[in-house]
C-alpha cells in the first residue's frame, strides 16, 4: 500500500491581488516541502506536503515530480490519476494545460501536452516488437451528470464496472491516437466542445469538473501477452464556497451541486481514512464513483492543490490546504494490469453467469426485504432474515455474490446496506450487459462468417457443375458450335 502524493502550488499574484495587498503573501516558504501560512485574524499554521510549487516554479517541475512516475506507470500498465483541486482563479487549468494544449511555448506547456510527450516518447524505450493502443476520452461533469467532450449529444452517460476493466464509462467516445499531434489535436478539439458547452449553456469550465482518461494499452508481439495502464487526470470544478461567490439562480445550483461532489469527495476520503467505517460512500456522486479506483484502489494517485498566495483568499487556501493533509493519509494500492486469456475465462465461467443471472431477480426481493427493516444488521444476522423469506439457495448465491465482489461488512444504516444492495446490483447488471455484448459480437462475427461460408460454397457450386459437364462448357465445344451454326442455320 503506498499513500498519495500530494504538492501544492502557489500561482504568482494577480494585479488585482497585488492592488488590495502589494507584494505580501498569506504564504512563506521554509523549504522545497513546507511553507508558513497566517491568516487574516494573524493566526500561524505550518503545513508540510511532498511537495510545494511556489509562485516561480515552472510547469516542468511540476510535471517531473508529480506525472512522470504515473506515466511511467501507465507505459507498464499500472493505473494513475492526478485530480487538481483548488478554488476557481487558483491556476488548476493553467497548471493542467498551459495558456492552450496547443501553444508550443516550451516553458508554458501544461500537464496534459506533456503527459503526451511523455507517452509517446517513452515508447520509444520499449522493444520494437511492442505494439501499442493508445485512446483518449475526455468528459465533464456537470450538474452530476457526465458529458462526452468528443461527442456532445451523449449528455448522460452510465457508470460501470467491470472484474476486467474496473470503473468505466459506458459508450462514452475513445478516440484512437498514434502520436502525439494527433493527441493535441484532439485533446484541444474536446477542449473546444466544452467552450461550445459555456456559451449554449452558460457552463463556465470551472463549474465542471474536466477529466482526461487515457488509456494505454501494450502487447508483446512475441508470446501475445498484453497490459493495460490507464491515466485519468482531472481538472476539478472549484471548490470555493458558495456564500463567498454570492450565486443565486442557475449559478447557486450550479454551485450546490459543486459543493455536494466535492464533499462527496471529502467524505470518502475522511470514510478511508478515518479507518472507522465499513462502507466507503463512492456511490454519493458521479465524481467519487469514477474516481474509486483513484481513492484507495487500483491507482498511483498524485493529488496538486493549487492555491492563491494572497491574503484575500486565506481562508480558501486553508481548506484546500486542510483537504490535502487529509487526502495525504489515503493509501492505494495499485498493480499491474495483465490481459490475458485466462483472466477472459475467469469472467465468464457458466456457474458465475448462473449467479448473475439469478442474482437480478433476487436482489429486488432483497431490497424489499431490507428497506422495511430495522437498520444496523451483521452481515450473518441480514442472511438469516434473508432465509425467512428466501430459499437456501437463493441465499447461498447471494452470499457467494457478496463474498465474490468483496462486500461482506456490518451495515450500520439502512442507507449503508442499500447502497451496498446497490453496489451488488449495478456489477451484476454490467456483468450481465457484458455478457450481452459478448454474444452481439459472437453472433457478427458467426454472421460474417456465414456470409464468407455461402460465397464460398457458390464457388464451389459453380465449379462442381463444369467439371461434371465438361464438354458443355468446353470452349472448344462453343467454338465448333459456332462454325456449324454458319452452314447448318438450324442449329
Ligand atoms: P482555475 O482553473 O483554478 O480557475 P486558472 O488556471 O484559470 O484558474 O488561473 C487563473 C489565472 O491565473 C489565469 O489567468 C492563469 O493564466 C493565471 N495563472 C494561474 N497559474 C499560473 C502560473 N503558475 N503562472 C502564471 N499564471 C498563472
Ligand atoms: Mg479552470
Amino acid at each position: 500500500m503506498a499513500n498519495i502524493t500530494v504538492c501544492v502550488r502557489f500561482r504568482p499574484l494577480i494585479s488585482s491581488e497585488k492592488k488590495l495587498h502589494g507584494e505580501s503573501t498569506c504564504i512563506q516558504a521554509l523549504d522545497a516541502q513546507s511553507f508558513a501560512f497566517q491568516d487574516e485574524k494573524g493566526e500561524d499554521a505550518i503545513f508540510c506536503f511532498d511537495k510545494a510549487f511556489y509562485q516561480d516554479s515552472d510547469q516542468v517541475e511540476v510535471y517531473d515530480f508529480l506525472a512522470m512516475p504515473i506515466i511511467e506507470g501507465a507505459l507498464n500498465g499500472i493505473n494513475g490519476t492526478i485530480l487538481i483541486y483548488g478554488q476557481t482563479g487558483a491556476g488548476k487549468t493553467y497548471s493542467m494545460e498551459g495558456p492552450s494544449v496547443l501553444d508550443e511555448d516550451q516553458k508554458k506547456k501544461g500537464l496534459l501536452p506533456r503527459v503526451v510527450d511523455g507517452l509517446f516518447e517513452g515508447m520509444k524505450s520499449f522493444s520494437e516488437l511492442t505494439k501499442w493502443t493508445v485512446k483518449l476520452t475526455m468528459v465533464e461533469i456537470y450538474m452530476d451528470k457526465i458529458r462526452d467532450l468528443f461527442d456532445v449529444s451523449k449528455d448522460n452517460i452510465q457508470i460501470k464496472e467491470s472484474k476486467c476493466q474496473g470503473i468505466f464509462l459506458s459508450g462514452a467516445t475513445e478516440m484512437l491516437i498514434t502520436n502525439a499531434v494527433e493527441a493535441l489535436r484532439c485533446l484541444h478539439r474536446g477542449i473546444s466542445n466544452r467552450a461550445v458547452g459555456e456559451t449554449q449553456m452558460n457552463v463556465a469550465s470551472s463549474r465542471s469538473h474536466s477529466l482526461y482518461i487515457f488509456s494505454v494499452q501494450q502487447e508483446s508481439v512475441t508470446d501475445g501477452r498484453s497490459k493495460i495502464g490507464k491515466t485519468v487526470l482531472v481538472d476539478l470544478a472549484g471548490s470555493e464556497k458558495t456564500e463567498k461567490t454570492g450565486a443565486v439562480g442557475t449559478l447557486l445550483e450550479e454551485a450546490k451541486s459543486i459543493n455536494k461532489s466535492l464533499s462527496a469527495l471529502g467524505n470518502v476520503i475522511n470514510a478511508l481514512t478515518t479507518g472507522k467505517v465499513n462502507h466507503i460512500p463512492y456511490r454519493d456522486s458521479r465524481l467519487t464513483r469514477i474516481l474509486q479506483d483513484a481513492l484507495g484502489g487500483n491507482s498511483r494517485t498524485g493529488l496538486l492543490c493549487c492555491c492563491s498566495p494572497c491574503l484575500t483568499n486565506a481562508s480558501e487556501s486553508l481548506s484546500t490546504f486542510r483537504f490535502g493533509a487529509r487526502a495525504k493519509l489515503l493509501k492505494s494500492s495499485p498493480r499491474t494490469n495483465i490481459l490475458d486469456a485466462k483472466d477472459d475465462k475467469e469472467q465468464t465461467t457458466d456457474s458465475q453467469i448462473q449467479v448473475y443471472e439469478h442474482a437480478v431477480t433476487i436482489l429486488d426481493k432483497m431490497e424489499e426485504i431490507t428497506t422495511c427493516q430495522t437498520p444496523v444488521c451483521t452481515y450473518e444476522t441480514l442472511l438469516e432474515k434473508l432465509r425467512q423469506n428466501l430459499s437456501d439457495e437463493n441465499v447461498d448465491m447471494l452470499e457467494r455474490l457478496f463474498k465474490q465482489e468483496g462486500l461482506i461488512f456490518v451495515p450500520r444504516t439502512v442507507e449503508e446496506l442499500e447502497a451496498a444492495i446497490q453496489d451488488v446490483r449495478e456489477k451484476t447488471i454490467s456483468a450481465l450487459q457484458q455478457k450481452i455484448e459478448k454474444f452481439r459480437d459472437a453472433n457478427i462475427e458467426l454472421r460474417r462468417v456465414n456470409h464468407a461460408l455461402q460465397a464460398e460454397l457458390a464457388i464451389a457450386r459453380e465449379v462442381a457443375q463444369k467439371v461434371a459437364d465438361p464438354v458443355a462448357n468446353a470452349p472448344w465445344f462453343h467454338k465448333i458450335m459456332k462454325s456449324f451454326a454458319s452452314y447448318v442455320p438450324f442449329i
